[in-house]
């Protein structure tokens, strides 16, 4: 059984109990995780709280050097943790690699901006005073992760508090404690201080429910639906702690006359089928404007046709399953609505037929014309591999329509014109635009969304902010 770690140690569940994890492409089980619940909540709150005032005392370098050991330590384990990954969250082996590498390069980039967190001297208008803003951290950190990409979305978080001098707790989402577990472990094997950096696993409604009202805990960084978004917000932001919510999306593509078709439909095809469609920043609804409508389409079914669904270990594998039997029935209940309502499906709308996919949540990449704005594949986020397009007179019909939308998360527009290029990422309600380019997060740029897609931002040095207090300070020198 994989074990929890908190202050310092190794630790099951106070009660004993444990829960199996499940492969979503066979059924099987992968492994147990402990069932923890408030008390082992409050165990690793406790332990991060009394860790805090001497690692916010550690100098920045040290604390950098502690994260780069933890990150060699995780490296030495990449082949073994990508295959871990995969059995508990599907996603092909290839992708799982990527998306380790993908944090450790995150943490790496913030272990390299500890050192440079700075405040600043502020001269004041009587000469005989002055201020100083001093940069403090937050405190302990609540760090609550989903399950479509565990690993990075507990980078985004774990990198800038341990950084910042925050110590941590870590809750992943259920179905993904694993590769977490074995992680969190690595990270404490370089000589981090006990408390610094704890996980529990457990229900969210328990253990991440005991992170929200506890009051040692001063910030929460959360990604995960809006609907539960809207629940730490009024439990923690009750309490007045530091929130960022990384929330849901249902990012628009708007491929305009003069765009560049062969990159744009890479960028269609990888933005909505990456990890099986599971994906904040997927592509969730493609515009095309009319005199390119037809062409863009037929090329995109050529694309998609070629997407191979299998199990995420096999080499072929593009598509794994979905990552849960709910969320395949809830994408199932989603396109049923859309064609209810006239949708056309051009192609999938299916489960894949064989015996290798009977055990698994697979479904078939799907692609949907004529969809009608009230359908639940427009109005809400499609979390799984089906693509709706729509037809559009030019970029500002593409645009009201983008904004068309509860969420504002990513979105992207292409044309080689840069005047709509600009007018797009400016009229876009979203914390992300991209031109010409694949949706893709970078450690470099701030990331997050406005809308019901959250606030604040991960990534970048933004990210940092939200880990520190400004604090003012002013002194009147003695006469
Ligand atoms: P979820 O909201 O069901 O769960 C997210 C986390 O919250 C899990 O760890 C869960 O255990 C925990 N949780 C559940 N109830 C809780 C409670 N009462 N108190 C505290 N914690 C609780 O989300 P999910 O299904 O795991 O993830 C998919 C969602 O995440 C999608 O909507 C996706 O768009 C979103 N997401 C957003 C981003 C982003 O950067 N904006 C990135 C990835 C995923």
């Amino acid at each position: 059984m994989a074990k929890m770690f908190i202050a310092g140690e190794l630790a099951g569940a106070l009660s004993g109990q444990t829960y199996d994890v499940i492969n979503p492409a066979t059924g099987e089980t992968v492994g147990s995780a402990p069932k923890g619940n408030e008390s082992d909540a409050r165990a690793a709150i406790d332990a991060a709280d009394a860790a805090f005032a001497a690692w916010a005392d550690t100098s920045a370098e040290s604390r950098a050097q502690l994260i780069l050991k933890g990150i060699d330590a995780v490296k030495k384990e990449l082949p073994e943790l990508s295959v871990l990954l995969t059995r508990e969250q599907g996603k092909p082996v290839g992708d799982s690699q990527r998306e380790i590498e993908h944090f450790l390069h995150g943490m790496n980039f913030y272990a390299g901006l500890a050192s440079k967190i700075r405040g600043s001297y502020v001269p004041l208008p009587d000469n005989k005073m002055y201020g100083m803003v001093l940069k403090q951290p937050v405190g302990v950190c609540g760090a609550i992760v989903p399950w479509n990409f565990p690993i990075t979305l507990m980078g985004t978080k774990v990198g800038p508090a341990l950084a910042a001098g925050c110590t941590v707790v870590v809750k992943p989402a259920s179905s993904t404690p694993l590769t977490t577990l074995r992680i969190v472990e690595l990270l404490n094997s370089a000589g981090l201080p006990k408390g610094v950096l704890n996980v529990v696993t457990g229900p969210g409604g328990v253990v991440g429910e005991e992170l929200l009202q506890n009051p040692k805990v001063r910030r929460i960084a959360f990604t995960g639906e809006s609907k539960t978004g809207q629940h730490v917000v009024s439990v923690a932001g009750s309490q007045m702690k530091r929130l960022t919510l990384e929330l849901g999306g249902s990012d628009p593509m708007i491929f305009c006359e003069d765009g560049d078709m062969d990159k744009a439909l890479t960028a269609a095809s990888v933005g909505r089928f990456y990890n099986c469609g599971q994906a904040c920043l997927a592509v969730k609804r493609l515009y095309i404007v009319e005199s390119v409508y037809d062409q863009f389409v037929e090329k995109l079914l050529g694309k998609v046709a070629k997407l191979t669904v299998g199990n995420g270990l096999e080499k072929t594998t593009r598509l794994g399953p979905l990552h849960t039997k709910a969320q395949r029935e809830e994408i199932e209940a989603q396109i049923e609505d859309a064609v209810t309502r006239g949708a056309r499906v051009l192609t999938g709308g299916k489960r894949p037929e064989g015996a290798q996919f009977e055990k698994g949540f697979f479904y078939s990449p799907t692609v949907l014309a004529d969809v009608p704005e009230d359908a639940r594949v427009v109005k809400e986020e499609t979390f799984g591999p089906v693509l709706p397009v729509f037809k559009v007179k030019d970029l500002d019909e593409g645009i009201a329509r983008a904004n068309n939308s509860m969420y504002g998360l990513g979105s992207s527009v292409w044309t080689k014109d840069l005047g709509k290029a600009r007018r797009a990422a400016e009229k876009i309600e979203a914390g992300n635009v991209w031109i010409n380019s694949l949706h893709i997060g970078y450690d470099e740029m701030p990331f997050g969304g406005v809308k019901y897609s959250g606030f604040g931002r991960e990534h970048g040095p933004e990210a940092l902010e939200y880990y520190l207090e400004t604090k003012g300070v002013v002194i009147a020198t003695p006469e």
